[in-house]
């Protein structure tokens, strides 16, 4: 699911925006949770039994308003262009948290698979973590490079392996 990002507004001011310059927010497909189950508690909120998945748990992108629990919500930075921000609130999410747990270190290897959606970003984020990148994907060695990799490999297609020996 796409990422839904635009305007953030308290509803009628009730509660106080925990951010200090609440003007842009986003949301991927985890769209809150219970905050209190043992999954929750224990960190692990995407099994949470009563996790919510905007467009389904709640009207989703389609709607010209929507409301999303403010834990669910990754603030916009101010300047930053929502198409270049969209992309953050999923696939930025997905592939920052995989790195953050991972326990890699900077100077570890980290291997990314595939250089699409959301491999682009992975590329850029290990690389930017300190950590020795390969990206493995076809087609796309001057990309992965460009994108902070050190290295891009490639598995052999069964046609290429025959093709050469
Ligand atoms: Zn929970």
């Amino acid at each position: 699911m796409p990422a839904i990002i635009g305007p953030c507004r308290s509803p009628k001011r009730r509660h106080r925006c925990r951010w200090s310059a609440c003007t842009n927010a986003t949301v991927g497909w985890f769209g809150g949770s219970s905050g209190h189950c043992a999954a929750c508690r224990g960190g692990d909120v995407v099994h949470c039994p009563d996790r919510q998945i905007p467009g389904l748990s709640y009207v989703g992108g389609w709607s010209t308003t929507i409301t999303v629990p403010a834990s669910a919500l990754v603030h916009v930075p101010d300047g930053m262009p929502l198409p270049e921000a969209a992309s953050f609130g999923c696939a930025g999410v997905t592939t920052f948290h995989a790195l953050r747990y991972s326990g890699a270190e900077p100077g570890d290897l980290v291997a990314v698979l595939g250089i699409g959606g959301l491999g682009h970003l992975a590329v850029q984020f290990a690389a930017a973590m300190g950590l020795e990148t390969v990206a493995i994907a076809r087609d796309k060695r001057e990309a992965a490079v460009e994108l902070g990799a050190y290295s891009c490999t490639a598995k052999a297609t069964s046609k290429a392996r025959s093709s050469n020996g």
